[in-house]
């Protein structure tokens, strides 16, 4: 049974870059509808005793078992996103993640624009990440459900790029949810101790 797990703040702690409104929607009934159709495809089979992550791994690319793969994605996807953000949050990064982003890709703003051009360069729904691979940072996007952690490389942030996201409190303006996230919301605590771990 995959629980889903308690937000790391209030519904309304956000605002007023995502609102309490948009919290109740998508981490009330998109994120938790996730939890619930995973634990009716899960029940009975192989995977019913199964950690999150491994359900993930053993059913990546798997034409039979998309939408095992779908929702347990999700649920995961979504609470790495919850924990990526937190109030009052964005900024300049610092500590070890800030010294890598120069090291990486020159400077925080040269980072700042790439993520932004990413995420927005997802057609239609996905996420944009941080990564690590071969121990360099790597902004990818994916589609859908698709994770990092399908293909063993190491995310460090992440950014839900699906209209649910922001469509209440932005509309159609992704770019304008994407400033916000950057500026306001990036959890870099979260950022640094995923980078160390
Ligand atoms: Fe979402």
């Amino acid at each position: 049974m995959i629980m889903l797990p308690k937000l790391p703040y209030g519904n309304d702690a956000l605002e007023p870059h995502i609102s309490s409104n948009t919290m109740d929607f998508h981490y009330g009934k998109h994120h938790n509808t996730y939890v619930e159709n995973l634990n009716k495809l899960i029940e009975g089979t192989e995977f019913s005793q199964e950690t999150l992550e491994n359900i993930i791994k053993n059913t990546s690319g798997r034409d039979d078992k998309t939408a095992v793969f779908n929702n347990a994605a999700q649920v995961w996807n979504h609470t790495f996103y919850w924990n990526s953000i937190k109030p009052a949050g964005g900024g300049i990064p610092y500590g070890p993640l800030g010294e890598k982003i120069n090291l990486d890709f020159g400077s925080y703003e040269i980072f700042a624009k790439k993520f932004k051009d990413t995420a927005l360069g997802q057609f239609g729904s996905g996420w944009a990440w941080l990564v690590q691979k071969d121990g360099k940072l790597e902004i990818i996007k994916t589609s859908n459900a698709d994770t990092p952690i399908a293909k063993d490389v190491k995310p460090l942030l992440t950014v839900d790029v699906w209209e649910h996201a922001y469509y209440l409190d932005y509309q159609n303006k992704r770019a304008d949810y994407l400033d916000s996230f950057i500026k306001n919301l990036i959890n870099w605590d979260f950022v640094n101790a995923n980078l160390i771990a």
